[in-house]
């Protein structure tokens, strides 16, 4: 399966920011900023080649079928990206976007280690989350139970349940979906690559994020983005 979307004015204008932005990263009279971010955060973007993939050939989620579907719950919290933000923008959905995390307060002690990571970083801090009502049910899940964002849902969404391991470069099936399909040998490769190339995506727009946030405020701002952003918890 591929995913086909049209791009809006508000992801265009991030794409072209990015194309622009990245060469102020590495510019010479920037080294020590990027020196001083580096000591914070691992800046190292993973490439398709670099990865191994631990998931078994054609396995996929079977969403349809699913009793437990993963955008309700208490770990079904979805931070969202830059390149979020802009898609949610253009789909006429910013009213899905929130800073309110009393979830993350309410789980308190009884958070797992990627929860409590989550909520200590500085992705929790700035970035905003979707919307959830009372049942702890993302807002955007329609009465049918299919996707009200599709196809511009987050890419967190559009990638699990494959995850990524950025230490051990592996991709693997994310342990909290249960409900599974096997596809047929002629499918398997596209709709693999699809979600290991949505995974690693995730992964890498976390970086872009960091290195927009810290180098290319202004220009944020200027394309209306830091409107969703919490900037004040920047450090
Ligand atoms: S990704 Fe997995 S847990 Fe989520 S709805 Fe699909 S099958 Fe269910
Ligand atoms: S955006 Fe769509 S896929 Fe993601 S949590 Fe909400 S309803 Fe589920």
């Amino acid at each position: 399966m591929t995913e086909y979307r049209s791009i809006g004015p508000a992801e265009k204008q991030l794409r072209s920011l990015w194309d622009q932005a990245k060469h102020r990263v590495y510019h010479p009279k920037n080294w020590l900023k990027l020196q001083q971010l580096w000591r914070r955060f691992d800046l190292s973007f993973i490439l398709y080649k670099d990865i191994k993939i631990m998931v078994p050939a054609g396995k996929v989620p079977d969403c349809e079928t699913c009793l437990e579907i993963c955008c309700t719950g208490p770990n079904s919290i979805v931070s969202l990206r830059l390149r979020d933000i802009a898609a949610l923008i253009d789909a006429g959905l910013h009213q899905h976007m929130t800073h309110e995390k009393s979830r993350l307060t309410i789980l308190g002690n009884t958070m797992n280690d990627s929860q409590k990571n989550f909520s200590e970083s500085v992705f929790a801090k700035i970035f905003p989350v979707l919307t959830q009502d009372r049942t702890q049910t993302c807002t955007l899940l329609d009465e049918n139970r299919m996707c009200g964002a599709y196809p511009h849902w987050p890419i967190s969404c559009a990638r699990y349940p494959f995850a990524i391991d950025a230490v051990n470069k592996v991709v693997f099936y994310a342990k909290g979906c249960g409900s599974f399909d096997l596809l047929p040998p002629y499918e398997v490769a596209e709709r693999t690559r699809y979600l290991v190339q949505a995974a690693i995506g995730s992964y890498n727009e976390r970086i872009k994020d960091i290195f927009l946030i810290y180098f290319a405020k202004k220009d944020l701002e200027k394309i209306g983005l830091t409107t969703y952003l919490d900037l004040s918890k920047i450090d």
